[in-house]
């Protein structure tokens, strides 16, 4: 306030450094569930992958999205999600922790908010938290990369997780007999482990485990009944026509070339 401003202590506002996020850059905020193998046991996750958890990491994520300026694509896996800045944002003047701090606050209180809708009989027994760091991506060709390699991420693990946990669940093996059993095995390995010991061809596993969640802005015209009064003072339903935005999921490769020319307008030049 301005009685505020003129006080003597006013000159240790000098003392927070400049953050502000290079012009022209995607700005990327990460954030990652904070020891969330322990919070995915305490929890009762149903391994290898939980639905409720990954379902309420979409909703927190459309959430942030919602709330927030200036993101125009999100992607998420496990207990991390990604969220994209336009290039040209200026919200909050660009300024990294600003950015940073809106997104994993929004994004952990509605995780809090919205836990009962994704896990009815399991009480949340403590309040969980999320770590959050901010990179700079200055072409669309690095942008990409990064999504790539957080797709790659999490088709690696899934792999993986997928074999262990049927090694363990199925064939009675202790975690670290899995662990050995699949100690320096190649994805084709592990494929072939999936199809001839357990009948799985990973290609027909869920694509939201092999892919994980992408969210974008997408228009759709949306009709709705409107009771309307007519020149004549008679009323009648008609249907009303408009464009509105909201988000969408999708659980489609992000590293070829078919989703970025399907979406061209996430990216600009
Ligand atoms: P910004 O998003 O920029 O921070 P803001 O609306 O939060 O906008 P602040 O300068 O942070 O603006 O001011 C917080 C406002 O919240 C106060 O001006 C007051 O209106 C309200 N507020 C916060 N705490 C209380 C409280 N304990 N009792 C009554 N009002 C409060
Ligand atoms: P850190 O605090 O360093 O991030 P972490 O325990 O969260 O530690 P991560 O590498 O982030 O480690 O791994 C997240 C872990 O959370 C996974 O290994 C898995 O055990 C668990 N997890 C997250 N989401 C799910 C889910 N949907 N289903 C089952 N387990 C999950
Ligand atoms: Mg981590
Ligand atoms: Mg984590
Ligand atoms: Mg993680
Ligand atoms: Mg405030």
């Amino acid at each position: 306030s301005s009685n505020m401003a003129k006080s003597k202590f006013e000159y240790v506002r000098n003392f927070e450094t400049d953050d502000t996020c290079l012009r022209n850059c995607y700005i990327v905020v990460r954030l990652d569930g904070r020891n969330f193998h322990k919070f995915a046991e305490q929890h009762k996750f149903a391994k290898p992958n939980d639905d409720r958890a990954l379902g309420l990491m979409t909703r927190s994520a459309r959430s942030v999205m919602e709330e927030l300026e200036d993101i125009v694509v999100a992607y998420g896996q496990s207990d991390e999600f990604s969220f994209v800045f336009k290039r040209s944002s200026t919200w909050f003047k660009r300024r990294a922790s600003k950015l940073m701090t809106h997104v994993a606050s929004q994004f952990s209180s509605s995780y809090v908010f919205y836990w009962k809708e994704f896990f009815e009989n399991q009480p949340l027994l403590y309040p969980p938290g999320f770590d959050g760091r901010v990179v700079l991506y200055p072409s669309n060709r690095n942008l990409r990369d990064y999504l790539s390699w957080r797709q790659a991420d999490c088709h690696i693990n899934n792999l993986y997780n997928t074999v262990f946990w049927m090694l363990v669940q199925r064939k009675g093996l202790s975690t670290t007999q899995a662990e050995d059993r699949l100690k320096g095995t190649l994805a084709g390995d592990k494929n072939e482990i999936l199809f001839t010991e357990f009948g799985i061809n990973y290609n027909n596993e869920s694509a939201v485990h092999k892919k994980g969640t992408t969210l974008i802005w997408e228009k759709r015209d949306e009709t709705v009944i409107k009771r309307t009064k007519l020149p004549n003072g008679e009323e009648k339903d008609m249907p009303v026509t408009r464009s509105r935005r909201r988000v969408e999921a999708y659980h489609c490769d992000l590293i070829g070339e078919q989703f970025w020319e399907e979406h061209p307008d996430i990216l600009e030049d």
